[in-house]
């Protein structure tokens, strides 16, 4: 279940939510009981692995450039 963090507007406090995505935009108060939270930006795996991007492989089945124009034969 990923997690959110807010932050508390009333006493600064920062704190981390677990909730499913459907409600990942709903208010949530601070563990002082504060309502006056805002969501800070997504931090889904907090000192977990980095999901970098893997570089898309390329289209057609990875050849040269030569044996596409006929010089190979
Ligand atoms: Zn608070």
């Amino acid at each position: 279940m990923p997690r959110y963090e807010f932050r508390c507007r009333s006493c600064g406090d920062t704190f981390e939510v677990s909730r499913p995505m459907a409600q990942s935009s709903d208010p949530a108060a601070c563990p002082a009981g504060h309502e006056d939270t805002v969501k800070l930006l997504s931090t889904v795996a907090v000192g977990g692995t980095s999901q970098g991007a893997a570089p898309a492989p390329a289209p057609g089945g990875g050849g040269g450039g030569c044996c596409g124009g006929g010089c190979c034969g």
